[in-house]
């Protein structure tokens, strides 16, 4: 065959693949969702990414991963801590097996400079009885555990000590790493178009580069994950809001400090990167809603740095307690947009009308954390129907009144209101609310 021919051939609608299943997204979720699918059993499963693997939001997640449930965010409950516990064993694993994605298990530090943060915060995190070694540490043990918290700056902490973190995008990268080498494939570049329903039943996608037949679609396209539903008719309630990660240059910062959050200073949040400091703050300034309702480009790099600026603004005041703030010289920064919904909890499940058709997403900035879980339950919906525990009926796509229309009226339920107002200059910019902190 000529090049043209086979050039020809690769034009648009010209070639049919198949697979059993497609994973529509090459971020943590698509990931987890496709090796999962393969180790329930599902023998040809195609995870299709426009781009590379882990270059949306997965890109830019801090990677903290924990039993938030436990009383920190109000919204997650025992369905989200099963999927925690299993996130932090299932990584556990992954290392085990010799994968390098960052992996570290120094537990979760919260720590407060007054009284009044402690009780309107940590207490419900205190009086929890699903982290049984968790412990109350005073200023003196903080310094000492962190190397970076004063302890003149600080009252007291909460410490969950097997907690961790890991690299979001090298998770990402081993997780579909795992997948292929349990037989999965993975097709990069490769941008889905439409997916294709007959008769109200999947039957596979179309990319640029063809039909993929299939009777079996999950979306896991992150922030972009309503291009391609909306044109089924669906709408799934989430809003993609723009959050960023900084990172120093190495500040010889100590490999054994735990990750450290502050309910206080815009719910900054610090772990150790590399010997470098790896933070940001819940920022509500531009551009955090600038893609609400409107068109969400395929990259970050260029989105204006007014959120990063504030961070900084917000570091200077946080100083107090995390002195090495005022140390760092150099910085770079990713930005992402986890997707919110109206009760802050994922959206994972089959379609209403459309067999065959699945969605994983709604991540509310705890996507590393509750990936691998997640993954899971789609697997067990997709390959008996029904889940083996109730957690599916919280997740489900199906939970959600008729008032979500627009990503506005998600924003509003989110914030009372506030996402109305316009977009506030990095000057004017105010602490995050506490509805919308993820981790
Ligand atoms: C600053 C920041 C801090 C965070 N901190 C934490 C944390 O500490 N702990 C935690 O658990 N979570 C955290 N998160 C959230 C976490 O990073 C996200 O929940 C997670 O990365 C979302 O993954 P995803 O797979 O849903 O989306 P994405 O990573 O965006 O993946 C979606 C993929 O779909 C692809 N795609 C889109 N449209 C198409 C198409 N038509 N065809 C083919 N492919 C397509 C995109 O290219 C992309 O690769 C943080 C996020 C940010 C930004």
């Amino acid at each position: 065959m000529t090049t043209g021919a086979a050039r020809c051939l690769r034009q648009k609608g010209s070639s049919v693949d198949r697979a059993d299943a497609v994973v529509i997204g090459g971020g943590i979720l698509g990931a987890s969702a496709a090796l999962h699918l393969v180790e329930a059993g599902v023998k040809d499963v195609l995870l299709v990414e426009r781009d590379g693997l882990a270059q949306g939001t997965s890109s830019a997640g801090a990677g903290f991963i924990g039993m938030w449930g436990a009383g920190y965010i109000a919204a997650w409950a025992g369905e989200e801590l099963e999927m925690e516990e299993y996130g932090l064993s299932f990584y556990a694993q992954l290392a085990d097996e010799g994968y390098d994605f960052g992996f570290k298990r120094n537990g979760n530090l919260w720590a407060v400079t007054t009284e009044d943060t402690w009780r309107n915060h940590l207490v419900p995190l205190a009086a929890s009885s699903r982290v049984t070694d968790k412990r109350i540490l005073g200023p003196e043990e903080i310094e000492q555990m962190t190397g970076i918290v004063s302890a003149a700056g600080v009252l007291r902490g909460l410490l969950h000590p097997s907690g961790g973190y890991v690299s979001a995008p090298l998770a990402t990268l081993a997780l579909a790493d795992r997948f292929r080498r349990s037989g999965g494939r993975i097709a990069l570049r490769r941008p889905v178009d439409r997916i294709l329903v007959q008769d109200g039943r999947v039957i596979g996608v179309m990319t640029d580069q063809g039909r993929i037949a299939s009777g079996i679609v999950v979306v896991a396209c992150g922030a972009w994950s309503n291009n391609l539903v909306r044109e089924l008719g669906i709408w799934l309630p989430m809003v993609p809001l723009v959050a960023s990660r900084i990172i120093t240059e190495n500040l010889n910062l100590p490999a054994s400090m735990p990750t450290i959050m502050f309910p206080e200073f815009a719910f900054i949040w610090l772990r150790e990167e590399n010997g470098a400091l790896l933070w940001g703050v819940d920022y509500n300034c531009h551009p955090h809603a600038a893609f609400v309702d409107g068109a969400l480009p395929e990259r970050f790099d260029q989105l204006p740095l007014d959120g990063v600026l504030y961070s900084q603004q917000v570091g200077t005041q946080a100083a107090v307690a995390i002195p090495v703030l005022l140390r760092y010289r150099s910085l770079t920064v990713a930005h992402g947009t986890p997707c919110f919904t109206p009760d802050q909890r994922g959206i994972i499940g089959g379609a209403a009308d459309i067999t065959g058709l699945y969605v994983i997403g709604g991540c509310n900035e705890g996507g590393v954390s509750h990936a691998p879980g997640w993954g899971r339950l789609i697997a067990e919906l997709v390959v008996s129907g029904v889940p083996s525990n109730p957690v599916a009926d919280a997740f489900s796509p199906q939970r959600f009144s008729s008032d979500f229309q627009r990503g506005q009226d998600v924003l509003e339920a989110l914030h009372g209101g506030w996402g109305s107002r316009a977009p506030e200059s990095d000057s004017g910019a105010e602490m995050a609310s506490v509805e919308t902190r993820g981790v």
